[in-house]
C-alpha cells in the first residue's frame, strides 16, 4: 500500500545536507576521542569540523548513476577492443611493457588507495571529509577493477601480466611504488591526505596519467586510453578534495602549518622518486614518445605547480624544498633509470632493449646538455656488445634507499658521474639513502623506515626463495630460485625485447592479419 507523501522537491544543496551532515551524531557511552583515536595523534588541530566546505555535493544516488553510465561505455569498448583484435593495432611489441609496468605497479596501487582512503573516512571525526573519503574509496577500487579488466585482454596474448598482485609484493623495483603507499596508509589520516589527497593527487597525478593515457593513444592502445578517461574523471573530484583538505587544516590552526609542510616536502620527494618509472617508461619505452620527461616535468611540475604553489602562498606554504635538486634531476634521472633495468633485465618482468640510433636522436635533441655527454656512449656500447653475443647483464645486487627503496643509481647533484649516497646512523647500525630528500625523511623518522622491506636485503638473507629451497646444494642458482618466487618464468618474462616470444608473437599474428601468407 503506497503511502501519501508530500511531494516538496528538495534543492540539491538541501537535498545534500540531508543526505551527509545529518547522519553525523555525537556518541554518548563512549567519548569521541576512543571513536576516533588517530584524529590528534599527528598533532594536526581541528576546531571545527563544521567548517569543513564539501568541493563536491554529489550524493550516493547520482554518484551511482554516474559510475554506472561511465562503466557501461567503458565495457563497451573494451569488448570492441578484444573483439578486434586491438592488440594488434599497437605501434610495436615494445609498447606493451609499458603497461606491464602500469599493471603491475600502479593498478594494485589503486586497490591500495581504495583501503586508504576507507581508513581516512573512518578516522576523520567530521562528517564533511567522510563522505568525501568513502567516494573516493569507491571511486579507486573501481579504477583498480577497470584497469585490470582493461589489461586482462593483454594477458590472453602476451607474458608478464599473469601475477600483478602476487608480484607486487615481491619483485625488487615494485618495492618502490609499494612502499610509498605502504608509507602513507601507516601514518594517520591527515597525513595520509597530504601524501596522497594533495601530493599525489594533486600535485603529481598528471606526471603519471597524462604520461601513460597519451602514451597509449600515440601507440594505438584504446583500452587503456578509455580506462584512463574514466579513471581521470574521477580525477578532479580527487584533486579538489586533496586542496579542500590542505586549505582546511590550513584554516583551522596555524600550529597545522609546520607539520603541513613537513608532509608536503616529504611527499613531493617520495612522489617524485616514485615518478622516475614514469620517466623512463616516456623516454624509453614507448615506440611512439608523446614528450620527454623533462618537458612533461616543466609543464605538469615547474609551470602547473608553481601557479598552485603561488596560490598557497597565503597560508604561508613553501614551494617543496627538493624543486632545487628536481630541477638538476629532470636531465637524469629517466636515463640512469633505463640503464639500471637494462643491466637488471635478468630479474625484471618486462623486457629491455637499448635505443635505436634514431631514438637515441631523439633523446639528444631532448636533453641536449645531458644525453651525448653521459649516456650515448654507455648505451651505443651496449648496444654493440649484445650485437656481438656479448649482452651486459649485472649479476650483484644493488644497494638500496631505505625509504624511496629504489638502488642507488642516482647521481651527485653536482656531479652526474658520481653515484649518490648518503648514510645515516640510528642506534649503532648504519643505513643507506639515495640522496638528501631521502636522508631528511629517514632521519626525522627512523624508527618507521628502519622496519622497511628491502627485496635485496631479504635476497640475501634467504627470505625470497620457494619453500624448502635448500641454497646448500652444489650448482645453486640463487637468482632463478628468486625468479621462480616472484613468480617470473625465465626466457619468457624477462630479458631482452629481442628475440623474445612477444616480439614473435606479435609480428607473426600481425603478418596474418595485414598480409596473405
Ligand atoms: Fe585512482
Ligand atoms: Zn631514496
Amino acid at each position: 500500500m503506497d503511502m501519501q507523501t508530500n511531494k516538496k522537491k528538495l534543492g540539491l544543496k538541501e537535498k545534500y545536507a540531508h543526505m551527509t551532515r545529518g547522519l553525523d551524531w555525537e556518541t554518548s557511552y563512549q567519548s569521541m576521542d576512543k571513536v576516533f583515536p588517530q584524529a590528534t595523534f599527528e598533532g594536526i588541530k581541528i576546531h571545527d569540523w563544521d567548517k569543513w566546505e564539501d568541493p563536491f555535493r554529489l550524493t550516493m544516488d547520482s554518484y551511482w548513476k554516474y559510475q554506472a553510465e561511465k562503466e557501461r561505455k567503458l565495457y563497451a569498448v573494451l569488448d570492441a577492443f578484444a573483439q578486434n583484435n586491438g592488440h594488434l593495432g599497437i605501434t610495436d611489441a615494445r609498447y606493451i611493457n609499458a603497461i606491464k609496468l602500469f599493471l603491475t605497479g600502479i593498478s594494485p596501487l589503486e586497490y591500495v588507495a581504495h583501503r586508504g582512503f576507507a581508513a581516512a573516512g573512518r578516522n576523520f571525526p567530521g562528517v564533511g571529509p567522510r563522505v568525501a573519503c568513502l567516494m573516493q574509496s569507491l571511486d579507486e577500487v573501481r579504477h583498480a577493477q577497470t584497469q585490470i579488466h582493461a589489461l586482462s585482454n593483454y594477458n590472453k596474448h602476451y607474458d608478464g601480466f599473469h601475477d600483478f598482485k602476487h608480484m607486487l609484493e615481491r619483485v625488487w623495483y615494485l618495492s618502490v611504488p609499494k612502499s610509498f603507499f605502504d608509507d602513507a596508509f601507516s601514518s594517520g589520516p591527515f597525513e595520509w591526505m597530504i601524501a596522497i589527497g594533495f601530493s599525489f593527487e594533486y600535485v603529481l597525478t598528471n606526471l603519471l596519467f597524462v604520461p601513460f593515457m597519451s602514451g597509449a593513444a600515440y601507440n594505438g592502445d584504446m583500452a587503456t586510453v578509455t580506462f584512463g578517461f574514466s579513471a581521470q574523471s574521477d580525477e578532479a573530484r580527487h584533486m579538489t578534495l586533496g586542496l579542500e583538505c590542505i586549505k582546511f587544516m590550513l584554516e583551522q590552526d596555524p600550529d597545522n602549518l609546520p607539520i603541513v609542510q613537513k608532509w608536503i616536502d616529504k611527499w613531493a620527494w617520495r612522489g617524485i622518486r616514485v615518478l622516475t618509472l614514469v620517466g623512463m617508461m616516456m623516454d624509453y619505452m614507448l615506440p611512439k614518445r608523446v614528450m620527454s620527461w623533462k618537458e612533461a616535468w616543466e609543464i605538469y611540475f615547474e609551470q602547473n605547480g608553481g601557479a598552485l604553489f603561488g596560490d598557497l602562498a597565503r597560508y604561508g606554504v613553501k614551494v617543496p624544498e627538493c624543486i632545487t635538486q628536481c630541477t638538476i634531476d629532470k636531465e637524469h634521472i629517466s636515463h640512469q633509470a633505463w640503464a639500471t633495468f637494462y643491466q637488471y633485465g635478468g630479474a625484471a618482468a618486462f623486457h629491455t632493449w637499448m635505443p635505436t640510433d634514431d631514438e637515441m636522436d631523439w633523446l639528444s635533441a631532448k636533453y641536449p646538455t645531458s644525453f651525448d655527454k653521459y649516456y650515448r656512449a654507455r648505451f651505443t656500447y651496449w648496444r654493440d656488445e649484445a650485437a656481438k653475443g656479448n649482452r651486459f647483464y649485472t649479476n650483484t645486487l644493488p644497494m638500496l634507499c631505505q625509504v624511496c627503496q629504489i638502488p642507488m643509481l642516482f647521481t651527485e647533484p653536482d656531479d652526474p658521474g658520481q653515484i649518490c649516497y648518503r648514510e645515516s646512523d640510528y642506534e649503532g647500525e648504519k643505513y643507506h639513502t639515495c640522496s638528501d630528500g631521502c636522508k631528511k625523511i629517514f632521519d626525522d623518522e627512523p624508527q618507521k623506515y628502519i622496519q622497511a622491506w628491502l627485496p635485496v636485503h631479504q635476497i640475501y638473507q634467504g627470505n625470497c626463495f620457494p619453500e624448502g629451497t635448500d641454497p646448500t646444494v652444489e650448482g645453486f642458482n640463487p637468482l632463478a630460485k628468486v625468479l621462480e618466487w616472484y613468480h617470473l618464468e625465465h626466457g619468457k618474462d624477462n630479458l631482452d625485447f629481442e628475440g623474445s616470444r612477444d616480439q614473435k608473437n606479435f609480428d607473426t599474428w600481425r603478418g596474418l592479419a595485414t598480409k596473405n601468407t
